[in-house]
Order: structure tokens, then C-alpha cells, then sequence
């Protein structure tokens, strides 16, 4: 089995979210499977300038554009053909948008062209002696790759349905595409040419990174305007849940925490909830409970919820400690938790991956308050840490904690609902024995990444194989 795995980022190479951890990870456990996955990545500058690859393995033209496919490795074996194309990825910056964080004006053009290059390379125009039984797409910016070679079986996946790749209906003629593409029932949408929903038409399947994220985006309220057209395929639509790298995330071998401990020795535990309130200084009291939140201050997390049930959880009494960036409002709404409230919440506004993994280790719950959540991955890490997640009834959330034996749920999307939680969490807490087994619950489960790879591979199967006459 062949299968070309097509991305716009891969971790360590080029990542800005889940995306790039998933194009790292599910590879490489595929290939343990025996499935002979290769990634194609846009050769951005900062990638080809620090990735080691041979010459090129392919040359072609796509779109009046000249391209060329370098062959190289990522760190634990995985090849990945990097498409050379200086006029569209040979520029500083981020994949999507600039440093200033403005969109690149000519996105449409630089993954169309990957999209298509896709469908070359897949159909046997790359490295000699290669063509893909499967194509695996994912997200919008790979999305055209089967309306371009409609006849090989093709997977989308959708990590984030609220990124759909959606641009002015004139780019179809520059990108080759038929005309016909552009209709309502197909990859038309309110007046623009949407990637994503042009994949979900077209693809031979779909799938999202939850079983209940998949249910929930064919409603209205998470569907993001394509809950129709994800209704239509409904039949064809999976929901497969992501793993997590449980080497980086492991409390008994993390450089990055202060003291290591597993299952059986809980108790260690405490010289980590205490590094942190040093850290971040927070009062030095092993007793109240710490909670902790990492992750993107947006909308989407529930940042909002947080900030308003700040009063009433530093009242409880509780320790916050909150690592985030994001939105202007919602960084400012946390700091002015934080000076609010000195001893008792801290608020660290940045991207800090050590601090990230401290806040895991040190606080005694997590929160996750998401509004809606694809799969989400603190959850996991938080449960591998005995570090008892509340969360949002939504998503990946929902097929990963299990309510009441290894975190605790809550449904409506609102500041009581939350509050709410945190108290049946800390009526928990107060009991240790009772604590102690959630905790031992929590750490037992399973969120490696085998699982994923299994149900991909079968999945790849059923789509390669050609249905007997
Ligand atoms: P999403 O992809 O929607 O942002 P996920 O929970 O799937 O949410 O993954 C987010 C990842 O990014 C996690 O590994 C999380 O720890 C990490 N992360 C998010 N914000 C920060 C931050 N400010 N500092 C360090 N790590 C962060």
C-alpha cells in the first residue's frame, strides 16, 4: 500500500498547530504498520534551508509554474518530497501568512499548485517507479488534490473545520480547473471557491480527528456553513481519533519538569505543583488546588469563560495558572485576572513549550473550557500526568474524558456550568483516596498513536481496493 500523505506542515520542520504534530506522528506510525507513506510538503525557505535533501527526484510544470520535487527525511525515517517552487514558497515568513501575520495574497495560487502537484506525483509523475494507491489530504490547503485526479482514491482529513480556504472564484482558470467545479452543489460557497468543501465533494472519503466532532459538523450550530454538504457524505465520513507523542509527554522520563513521577509514586507529584507556584509566583501552599490552562486565548477555548469565573474560582479557594496567546481581548481580560488576584492567579502571556509542560505536571486539574474542540490534545496530556482535566462537553473532549472516572464534564457553554465542575472536581480533590484512583484511572489510558494508524490503514484498504464487478 502507497500512500502519498499531503500537507502544508510538518513537525519539526514547519508547524503552527495540531496539524504539524498529526503530519509528524501518524506517518511514521503508519509506516510500523507497513504502509510505504511518504509526506508532500511546500519547500518553504526556512525548511529548505534546514533540511538536508538530495537533488531533485521529479521535475514538472503545474499552473505555469515550474516545479521541482527534493527528496529527503524527516527525523525518524519518514521520507517527504519538499516541492521546490521559489516564486511561491521561497519567501520569510509563516506557511499561511507573513510575520505580521497578514495572509499571503497569493494562497489560493501556492496551494492550489500543491494540491496539484499532489495529484502528479500521486499518479506516478514523481520519483521514478512510484504512484500512490491513496491519496491523503488534508485540511483546505490540500484539498484540491482530488478534484485534480479524480480517479485515485483519495482521504481528507479535517483537523479544523473553521479554516476553509476560501477565495475569489477568478483563481480557477490560473489553477486548471474546469469550470464546472464551481457550481453550489459542488466546491461553490456564498460566491467564493472553497478548498475544503471542493474535498469534501470529492474526495473518495473524509475523515476528522474525533468520532463526535464528526457527528457535531453536520449540525448548524458547529457545521460552519458546510453542515449540508458533510450530511450528503455522511455515509462516508469518519471520525478517528488523534494520538498524542507519548515520549515527549511522559511524567516519568520529561527533562522539562522538575520531578519526575508515575502512577505509583503520585506523592512526587507535589515538588512540581510547588516549582510552579515558585515559578510563577504563586503562594506556596501545597493544600489549595491549582488549576491550569494552556492553549490559544481565543473564542474557540473558552478563554472568555475563564476569565469571567476567574472571581469565583480564586474564591473557592483556588490557584490559577494560565499559559496562553492569542486574541488582543482575551490576553488582556486574563492579565487583568491576574493583577487582580496576586498569590492566587498567574498569568503568563507567550508560547513557552517548558512552562507548558510545568503547568501539566504542577497543577492538580486542567481546564479546557472549548466551545467546540476537533480533538484537542492538552486533554490527554493532562490525563497522562494525573492531572485531572474539566472540560467541555464537545468533540474530542467528550471521547477522551470519561466523566467522573478520569475528569469531569460539563455541558452548557457558560461561566456557571464551568464553576460548576471545578466544584465537583474539588468535592474529589478534598477526598484523597478517591482522588489518588481518578488520578491512577486518568494515567492508565492509552493515547498513543497505534490506534490511529490501525483504523487509517483499514480505512486506506477498504478505499484502494477496487470493488469487485
Ligand atoms: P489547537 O490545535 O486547537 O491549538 P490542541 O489542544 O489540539 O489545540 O493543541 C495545541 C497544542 O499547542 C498543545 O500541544 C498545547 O500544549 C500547545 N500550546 C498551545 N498554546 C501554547 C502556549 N502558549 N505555550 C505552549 N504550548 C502551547
Amino acid at each position: 500500500m502507497r500512500v502519498l500523505f499531503v500537507t502544508s506542515e510538518c513537525a519539526p520542520l514547519t508547524k503552527t498547530g495540531g496539524l504539524g504534530d498529526v503530519s509528524a506522528a501518524l506517518p511514521a506510525a503508519l509506516r510500523e504498520l507497513g504502509v510505504d507513506v511518504r509526506v508532500l510538503l511546500p519547500g518553504y525557505r526556512a525548511v529548505l534551508r534546514a533540511q538536508v535533501h538530495a537533488g531533485p527526484a521529479a521535475a514538472f510544470r503545474v499552473a505555469g509554474f515550474d516545479c521541482r520535487l527534493l527528496e529527503s527525511r524527516l527525523p525518524d525515517g519518514v521520507p517527504v518530497y519538499l516541492l521546490d517552487c521559489p516564486p511561491l514558497y521561497g519567501r520569510e515568513g509563516g506557511p499561511y501568512q507573513s510575520a505580521e501575520g497578514v495572509d499571503w495574497p497569493d494562497n489560493a495560487l501556492r496551494f492550489g499548485v500543491l494540491s496539484a502537484a499532489a495529484a502528479l506525483v500521486a499518479q506516478g509523475r514523481g520519483p521514478s517507479g512510484w504512484h500512490a494507491d491513496l491519496l491523503h489530504c488534508n485540511d483546505w490547503p490540500a484539498a484540491l488534490a482530488p478534484a485534480y485526479a479524480p480517479d485515485c482514491p483519495s482521504l481528507l482529513t479535517i483537523h479544523n473545520l473553521a479554516f476553509q480556504g476560501n477565495f475569489a472564484p477568478d483563481v480557477l482558470h490560473p489553477l486548471g480547473l474546469p469550470p464546472e467545479l464551481y457550481a453550489p452543489e459542488r466546491a461553490e460557497f456564498y460566491g467564493k471557491l472553497s478548498f475544503l468543501k471542493a474535498g469534501i465533494v470529492c474526495a473518495h472519503a473524509i475523515a476528522t480527528v474525533s468520532p463526535t466532532y464528526a457527528a457535531e459538523i453536520r449540525t448548524e450550530e458547529f457545521g460552519c456553513g458546510l453542515h449540508g454538504v458533510l450530511e450528503r457524505r455522511k455515509a462516508e465520513l469518519h471520525g478517528i481519533l488523534n494520538g498524542i507523542d507519548t515520549r515527549e509527554w511522559d511524567p516519568a522520563t520529561d527533562l522539562r519538569i522538575e520531578q519526575n513521577y508515575d502512577a505509583g509514586s503520585l506523592e512526587r507529584k507535589a515538588a512540581n505543583k510547588a516549582a510552579l507556584q515558585r515559578r510563577l509566583g504563586l503562594a506556596a501552599n501545597p493544600a489549595v488546588p491549582l488549576l491550569g490552562v494552556v492553549g490559544r486565548l481565543t473564542h474557540q477555548k473558552g478563554i472568555d469563560l475563564i476569565a469571567s469565573a476567574a472571581d469565583e474560582l480564586a474564591a473557592l479557594p483556588a490557584q490559577l495558572a494560565i499559559l496562553g496567546k492569542g486574541e488582543r481581548e482575551h490576553e488582556i481580560a486574563v492579565a487583568a485576572c491576574a493583577a487582580r488576584h496576586p498569590g492566587r492567579i498567574a498569568a503568563a502571556i507567550g508560547f513557552n513549550e517548558d512552562l507548558a509542560h510545568a503547568i501539566e505536571a504542577g497543577a492538580d486539574v486542567f481546564l479546557m473550557p472549548s466551545r467546540f474542540e476537533p480533538c484537542g490534545l492538552n486533554q490527554m496530556y493532562s490525563q497522562r500526568y494525573g492531572t485531572l482535566p474539566v472540560a467541555r462537553a464537545t468533540g474530542g473532549l467528550v471521547d477522551t474524558i470519561t466523566d467522573g472516572e478520569t475528569g469531569f464534564l460539563f455541558r452548557p457553554a457558560e461561566t456557571a456550568a464551568l464553576v460548576g465542575a471545578v466544584r465537583r472536581a474539588l468535592e474529589v480533590h478534598a477526598r484523597p483516596a478517591q482522588w489518588r484512583a481518578l488520578q491512577r484511572a486518568a494515567m492508565a489510558r492509552n493515547f498513543s498513536w497505534s490506534a490511529a494508524a490501525r483504523q487509517y490503514a483499514a480505512l486506506y484498504r477498504r478505499l484502494a481496493t477496487p470493488v469487485a464487478a
